[in-house]
């Protein structure tokens, strides 16, 4: 008897479990437990680190990947032969957004669920590294996060890109710029918006306050899909004959919103 009410009990609690809304609720509550890993719900060794070594591992490259387009490369490359005609901007991610990891990227924008930014600077630092290694990024000598319109800011009540740009500051010692790149135009949201849209969309939504005393920095977002926000930027710093670089949490390739 005892035997079948807990066999019942637990026929009862794996379907209660399974069901789409109990998922939708349940599941957050673990991932937010500080000491279990987000995507596995597995308890991790150290208390806050947010993602198991192997979900982390699992998300990030796997092999080299076009600075420009996000495309894998079959051998080592900064660029894809379309991205070598045009030499674009060169946008390093440690990991696609199209990942298990990416709605975690999503979450700190839209949840305040800052738990993925730890591990996710540490892959890209490590990935610029790397690039750094083997001769296809530069170093740079400061951090610029991509500035939101004080309208959003005061909607949002932070800046994805500041508070990463602080934590890759902490871990690598590089200083971070705020004041010197603000948002002039309170832009509609990209996401959404098809690739001619979004250029448009960008177009003078900048100005540089003043011109930092650096040759070469690192823009930071959190995300980067077409680069549209980030092409904006990279044209007011170059005129001022400032190397740019982004570096990103994960790149959304869009290939589609790409075509030009
Ligand atoms: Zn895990
Ligand atoms: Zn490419």
């Amino acid at each position: 008897m005892r035997q079948s009410l807990h066999y019942y009990w637990r026929q009862y609690w794996h379907k209660f479990t399974h069901t789409s809304l109990v998922r939708a609720v349940v599941a957050p509550v673990l991932a937010s437990l500080p000491n279990r890993c987000l995507l596995c719900h597995q308890a991790i060794a150290h208390p806050g680190k947010g993602l198991c070594g192997f979900c982390l591992q699992a998300c990030l490259y796997q092999q080299e990947t076009c600075l420009g387009c996000g495309r894998q490369l079959t051998c080592s490359s900064d660029f894809c032969g379309s991205c070598q005609r045009l030499q674009p901007a060169r946008i390093v991610a440690p990991m696609s957004y199209h990942t298990l990891l990416g709605p975690w990227v999503a979450a700190i924008k839209y949840r305040r669920q800052f738990v993925a930014i730890p591990p996710l600077c540490k892959a890209l630092l490590i990935r610029v590294n790397h690039l750094l290694a083997l001769g296809y990024v530069r170093p740079v000598q400061a951090l610029i996060p991509v500035p939101l319109h004080p309208n959003r800011l005061k909607a949002r009540g932070f800046n994805q890109a500041r508070v990463i740009a602080t934590e890759l500051g902490a871990i690598s010692g590089l200083p971070v710029l705020t004041d010197i790149l603000v948002r002039v135009r309170d832009t509609l949201p990209q996401a959404g918006l098809d690739g001619r849209q979004r250029r448009h969309n960008m177009q003078h939504a900048f100005m540089l306050k003043q011109c930092p005393a650096v040759f070469s920095v690192a823009l930071i977002d959190d995300v980067v899909t077409t680069g549209e926000t980030v092409r904006e930027i990279i044209t007011l710093l170059e005129a001022e004959g400032i190397l740019v670089q982004v570096w990103c949490l994960a790149r959304a390739e869009a290939p589609e919103l790409s075509a030009r």
